[in-house]
Protein backbone atom coordinates (compact mmCIF):
# COMPACT_ATOMS: atom_id res chain seq x y z
CA UNK A 1 0.00 0.00 0.00
CA UNK A 2 1.07 3.47 -0.47
CA UNK A 3 3.77 4.80 1.92
CA UNK A 4 1.94 7.69 3.09
CA UNK A 5 -1.00 6.43 5.94
CA UNK A 6 -4.19 7.19 4.68
CA UNK A 7 -6.38 8.20 7.93
CA UNK A 8 -9.54 9.49 5.76
CA UNK A 9 -10.75 9.74 2.21
CA UNK A 10 -13.54 12.68 2.30
CA UNK A 11 -16.14 12.63 -0.35
CA UNK A 12 -15.75 15.88 -2.84
CA UNK A 13 -17.28 14.90 -6.23
CA UNK A 14 -19.53 12.11 -6.39
CA UNK A 15 -20.34 9.71 -9.54
CA UNK A 16 -23.33 11.63 -10.26
CA UNK A 17 -21.94 15.14 -10.31
CA UNK A 18 -19.01 14.06 -12.00
CA UNK A 19 -21.67 12.64 -15.09
CA UNK A 20 -23.39 15.58 -15.09
CA UNK A 21 -20.70 18.09 -15.63
CA UNK A 22 -19.00 15.42 -18.25
CA UNK A 23 -22.59 15.46 -20.35
CA UNK A 24 -22.55 19.14 -20.22
CA UNK A 25 -18.42 19.45 -20.95
CA UNK A 26 -19.62 16.83 -24.21
CA UNK A 27 -22.52 18.69 -25.20
CA UNK A 28 -20.85 21.93 -25.10
CA UNK A 29 -17.26 19.83 -27.31
CA UNK A 30 -19.86 18.96 -29.91
CA UNK A 31 -20.52 22.17 -30.95
CA UNK A 32 -17.22 23.88 -30.70
CA UNK A 33 -15.68 20.82 -33.48
CA UNK A 34 -18.54 20.23 -35.25
CA UNK A 35 -17.05 21.05 -38.15
CA UNK A 36 -13.47 20.05 -37.11
CA UNK A 37 -10.84 17.17 -37.56
CA UNK A 38 -10.98 16.20 -33.82
CA UNK A 39 -8.50 14.03 -32.46
CA UNK A 40 -9.32 13.39 -28.46
CA UNK A 41 -6.03 12.52 -26.60
CA UNK A 42 -6.20 10.82 -23.01
CA UNK A 43 -3.05 12.28 -20.51
CA UNK A 44 -2.34 8.32 -19.04
CA UNK A 45 -2.98 7.33 -16.88
CA UNK A 46 -5.20 9.44 -14.65
CA UNK A 47 -7.64 10.67 -16.99
CA UNK A 48 -8.66 7.04 -18.08
CA UNK A 49 -12.09 7.01 -16.63
CA UNK A 50 -12.73 11.02 -17.68
CA UNK A 51 -11.48 10.21 -21.19
CA UNK A 52 -14.10 6.96 -21.17
CA UNK A 53 -16.96 9.21 -19.86
CA UNK A 54 -16.17 12.52 -22.00
CA UNK A 55 -15.40 10.69 -25.66
CA UNK A 56 -18.60 8.82 -25.39
CA UNK A 57 -20.53 12.42 -24.33
CA UNK A 58 -18.95 13.83 -27.92
CA UNK A 59 -21.29 13.72 -30.70
CA UNK A 60 -18.38 13.55 -33.27
CA UNK A 61 -18.98 10.96 -36.17
CA UNK A 62 -15.32 11.36 -37.98
CA UNK A 63 -13.23 11.64 -34.15
CA UNK A 64 -10.41 9.92 -33.57
CA UNK A 65 -8.55 8.87 -30.53
CA UNK A 66 -5.02 8.26 -29.01
CA UNK A 67 -2.96 8.10 -25.79
CA UNK A 68 0.02 9.78 -24.10
CA UNK A 69 2.11 9.15 -21.35
CA UNK A 70 3.86 12.06 -19.82
CA UNK A 71 5.21 11.94 -16.01
CA UNK A 72 5.98 14.63 -13.35
CA UNK A 73 5.29 13.22 -10.30
CA UNK A 74 6.85 10.27 -8.13
CA UNK A 75 5.11 8.52 -5.62
CA UNK A 76 4.79 11.47 -3.80
CA UNK A 77 1.86 14.53 -3.70
CA UNK A 78 4.44 16.97 -4.67
CA UNK A 79 5.53 17.60 -8.54
CA UNK A 80 8.91 17.22 -9.52
CA UNK A 81 8.62 20.55 -11.95
CA UNK A 82 10.62 17.83 -14.86
CA UNK A 83 8.33 16.49 -17.48
CA UNK A 84 9.08 13.06 -19.12
CA UNK A 85 7.72 11.65 -22.09
CA UNK A 86 6.96 8.17 -21.05
CA UNK A 87 4.48 7.05 -24.46
CA UNK A 88 4.13 9.31 -27.45
CA UNK A 89 1.04 9.53 -29.60
CA UNK A 90 0.56 6.93 -32.12
CA UNK A 91 -1.34 8.74 -34.95
CA UNK A 92 -0.22 11.68 -37.30
CA UNK A 93 -2.01 14.42 -35.63
CA UNK A 94 -0.80 16.70 -38.42
CA UNK A 95 -3.37 19.22 -39.10
CA UNK A 96 -5.47 17.72 -36.83
CA UNK A 97 -7.50 19.70 -34.13
CA UNK A 98 -5.91 18.25 -30.90
CA UNK A 99 -8.68 17.98 -27.71
CA UNK A 100 -6.13 16.71 -24.90
CA UNK A 101 -8.07 15.34 -21.82
CA UNK A 102 -6.83 15.93 -18.59
CA UNK A 103 -7.34 14.40 -14.61
CA UNK A 104 -6.07 17.55 -13.35
CA UNK A 105 -4.30 20.37 -14.04
CA UNK A 106 -2.01 21.55 -10.74
CA UNK A 107 1.08 23.79 -11.51
CA UNK A 108 0.54 23.29 -15.17
CA UNK A 109 3.89 22.17 -15.81
CA UNK A 110 2.98 18.81 -17.60
CA UNK A 111 0.55 20.55 -19.44
CA UNK A 112 2.53 22.96 -20.88
CA UNK A 113 5.21 20.61 -22.00
CA UNK A 114 2.51 18.17 -23.33
CA UNK A 115 0.85 21.48 -25.29
CA UNK A 116 3.89 22.45 -27.00
CA UNK A 117 4.81 18.91 -27.50
CA UNK A 118 1.68 18.33 -29.87
CA UNK A 119 2.15 21.50 -31.40
CA UNK A 120 5.34 20.38 -32.88
CA UNK A 121 4.08 17.23 -34.20
CA UNK A 122 1.93 19.53 -36.36
CA UNK A 123 -1.19 20.04 -34.50
CA UNK A 124 -3.73 23.21 -36.02
CA UNK A 125 -5.06 23.76 -32.69
CA UNK A 126 -4.61 22.15 -29.35
CA UNK A 127 -6.93 22.38 -26.53
CA UNK A 128 -7.46 21.36 -22.86
CA UNK A 129 -10.09 19.41 -21.27
CA UNK A 130 -9.45 19.07 -17.58
CA UNK A 131 -11.85 17.19 -14.84
CA UNK A 132 -10.19 19.31 -12.04
CA UNK A 133 -8.68 22.62 -12.30
CA UNK A 134 -6.36 23.25 -9.17
CA UNK A 135 -5.12 26.69 -9.51
CA UNK A 136 -3.43 27.46 -5.78
CA UNK A 137 -0.11 25.96 -6.83
CA UNK A 138 -0.10 27.29 -10.81
CA UNK A 139 3.13 28.01 -11.99
CA UNK A 140 2.70 28.61 -15.70
CA UNK A 141 -0.27 29.82 -17.35
CA UNK A 142 -1.94 26.72 -19.55
CA UNK A 143 -5.50 27.68 -21.25
CA UNK A 144 -8.05 25.57 -20.57
CA UNK A 145 -10.90 25.65 -22.43
CA UNK A 146 -13.06 23.09 -20.61
CA UNK A 147 -13.23 22.05 -17.30
CA UNK A 148 -15.70 19.98 -15.01
CA UNK A 149 -14.64 21.61 -11.72
CA UNK A 150 -12.42 24.13 -9.88
CA UNK A 151 -10.63 22.98 -6.97
CA UNK A 152 -8.99 25.61 -4.57
CA UNK A 153 -7.00 23.24 -2.43
CA UNK A 154 -6.32 19.68 -1.14
CA UNK A 155 -4.68 16.16 -2.34
CA UNK A 156 -7.49 14.60 -4.61
CA UNK A 157 -7.88 10.70 -5.27
CA UNK A 158 -9.94 8.59 -7.25
CA UNK A 159 -12.28 8.95 -11.06
CA UNK A 160 -7.81 8.11 -12.08
CA UNK A 161 -6.29 9.78 -9.59
CA UNK A 162 -4.05 8.14 -7.62
CA UNK A 163 -1.87 8.45 -4.86
CA UNK A 164 1.14 6.53 -4.76
CA UNK A 165 -0.88 4.56 -7.81
CA UNK A 166 -4.05 3.46 -5.49
CA UNK A 167 -7.71 4.81 -6.05
CA UNK A 168 -7.72 5.24 -9.30
CA UNK A 169 -11.06 2.84 -9.43
CA UNK A 170 -13.31 5.01 -7.27
CA UNK A 171 -15.83 6.20 -9.20
CA UNK A 172 -16.25 9.70 -7.08
CA UNK A 173 -13.08 12.38 -6.03
CA UNK A 174 -12.46 12.07 -2.61
CA UNK A 175 -9.56 14.36 -0.68
CA UNK A 176 -7.05 12.89 1.21
CA UNK A 177 -6.59 13.11 4.85
CA UNK A 178 -3.27 11.42 6.31
CA UNK A 179 -2.31 10.09 9.58
CA UNK A 180 -0.03 12.88 11.42
CA UNK A 181 1.56 9.95 13.00
P1 LIG B 1 0.98 19.42 -12.74
O1 LIG B 1 1.48 19.85 -11.39
O2 LIG B 1 -0.08 20.37 -13.26
O3 LIG B 1 2.13 19.25 -13.69
O4 LIG B 1 0.26 18.05 -12.52
C1 LIG B 1 0.83 16.88 -12.95
C2 LIG B 1 0.11 15.65 -12.49
O5 LIG B 1 0.12 15.64 -11.08
C3 LIG B 1 -1.33 15.49 -12.84
O6 LIG B 1 -1.57 15.05 -14.15
C4 LIG B 1 -1.72 14.44 -11.83
O7 LIG B 1 -1.36 13.17 -12.29
C5 LIG B 1 -0.88 14.81 -10.62
N1 LIG B 1 -1.66 15.54 -9.59
C6 LIG B 1 -1.74 16.87 -9.36
N2 LIG B 1 -2.57 17.15 -8.33
C7 LIG B 1 -3.04 15.94 -7.93
C8 LIG B 1 -3.98 15.53 -6.90
O8 LIG B 1 -4.57 16.31 -6.15
N3 LIG B 1 -4.20 14.18 -6.82
C9 LIG B 1 -3.61 13.27 -7.62
N4 LIG B 1 -2.73 13.60 -8.58
C10 LIG B 1 -2.46 14.92 -8.73
MG1 LIG C 1 -2.04 12.92 -14.71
Amino acid sequence: MAELQVKELVPVFTKEQLQERVQALGQEISRDYKDKDLCCVCILKGAIPFFADLIRAIDHREMVIDTIRASSYGNSDQSSGEVKFIKDLELDVKGKDVLLIEDVVDTGLTMKEIVKHVYELGANSVRIAVCIDKRERRQVEVDIAYRAFDLSEGFIVGYGLDLGEHYRQLDGIYEVILAKD
